[in-house]
């Protein structure tokens, strides 16, 4: 009979360690939301489409650069080529051109991440809650004490303060994770009606508030109508998490109007998210945790970075132990 190994979290660590290691083991993947691709993520509304989280990703270890090349021959990526200019009170002051590819998701960026799911078993709207002992493997509930399933092996994909509330006191690598820093997030959705020609299509922003602005449609695959995706700074982010959602809404429009020196504050479409776990401020600086012992591991961006791309090379190096480790057994 096969490994069976539960995979919590289809982000874009989940999705490629599922991968790697699917045909060597029985994998069941779980997600807490609706869709694929956590922080890479989309949200479509009223005909306007947002890429609220990851813009979008740059690959530089041959494996990745050939992933996301396949994506892009299989239709579930493309290359933004669009300057990314930086934006000042001042004005626009540089116009950085891509070095390197920009790869964005098609048709919105969890496109990369449904797209390398295809044949992986993925339970939605699962969230897991808690991991018990249960013979040799892991006994997995939910929230409200509905038994998940039984798994030979546990792997936790989810960012480090949520793993380290899922993995027991007896995880080998406990110390480790609560070294990791993440930071939050804010992100602006603006929708219009009419079409806006601010001289730039992106920009990072230098700003108390701000950190980042981009006009979805210069995207290839995107919806024609004009939408904004807009980020706050991460400290700033930190410094009102808890703050009413309508304040730090009006606080990030305040900004963006002394930048643009002009008012989005009845647009067609205006939306917030509040990301918890947006970015990595300290790594755990070793490619992924496993206790071969207990049979539990945990990889993602956390644990090498703060891109798409650490992410993936943090499951590539899991799924190299643990195929070694399947094909041994
Ligand atoms: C606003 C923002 C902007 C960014 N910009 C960029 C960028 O431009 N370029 C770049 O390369 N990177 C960017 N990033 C970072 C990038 O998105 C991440 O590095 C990467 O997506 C992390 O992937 P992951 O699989 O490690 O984690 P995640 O994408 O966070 O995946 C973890 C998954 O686990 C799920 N989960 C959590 N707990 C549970 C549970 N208990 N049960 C079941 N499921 C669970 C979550 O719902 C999620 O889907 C950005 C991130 C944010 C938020």
């Amino acid at each position: 009979m096969k490994t069976s190994i539960a995979i919590i979290g289809a982000g874009i660590a989940g999705i490629t360690l599922g991968r790697n290691l699917s045909g060597l083991a029985d994998i069941t993947v779980f997600e807490k939301s609706r869709g694929l691709g956590g922080r890479m993520a989309n949200r479509r509304r009223e005909g306007f489409s947002f890429d609220h989280g990851a813009q979008y990703f740059t690959a530089r270890s041959p494996a990745f650069k050939a992933a996301a090349e396949q994506a892009v021959a299989q239709g579930h990526a493309d290359i933004w080529p669009r300057a990314v200019h930086t934006l000042t009170t001042n004005g626009l002051v540089a116009d950085s051109r891509p070095t390197e590819p920009r790869y964005i998701g098609i048709p919105g960026m969890s496109g990369f991440a449904n797209g390398l799911a295809e044949g992986l078993e993925i339970r939605k709207e699962a969230s897991v809650a808690r991991l018990a002992p249960s013979g040799n493997g892991w006994a997995l509930s939910d929230n409200e004490d509905r038994h998940l399933g039984h798994f030979d092996l546990v792997i936790s994909t989810a960012p480090a303060p949520q793993t380290i509330r899922l993995m027991p006191e007896t995880f080998s690598a406990h110390a480790a994770l609560k070294t990791v820093k993440m930071s939050g997030c804010f992100t602006l959705m603006i929708g219009l009606d009419a079409q806006l020609d601010l001289g730039f299509e992106a920009a990072r922003i230098e700003d108390p508030v701000l950190s980042w602005i981009a006009i979805e449609a210069s995207k290839p695959g995107r919806s024609e109508k004009t939408a904004l995706t807009i980020h706050s700074r991460n400290d700033w982010a930190e410094a009102n998490l808890e703050r009413d959602r309508g304040e730090v809404q009006a606080e990030m429009l305040q900004s963006l109007k002394r930048l643009l020196g002009k008012n989005f504050s009845t647009p067609a479409w205006l939306d917030l998210h509040r990301w918890r776990y947006a970015n990595v401020e300290r790594p755990v600086g070793q490619p992924f945790l496993f206790d071969p012992a207990l049979g539990l591991g945990a990889c993602g961006d956390w644990c090498l970075g703060n891109r798409v791309e650490a992410a993936v090379e943090s499951a590539l190096a899991l799924s190299e132990i643990l195929i070694a480790r399947l094909q041994g057994a």
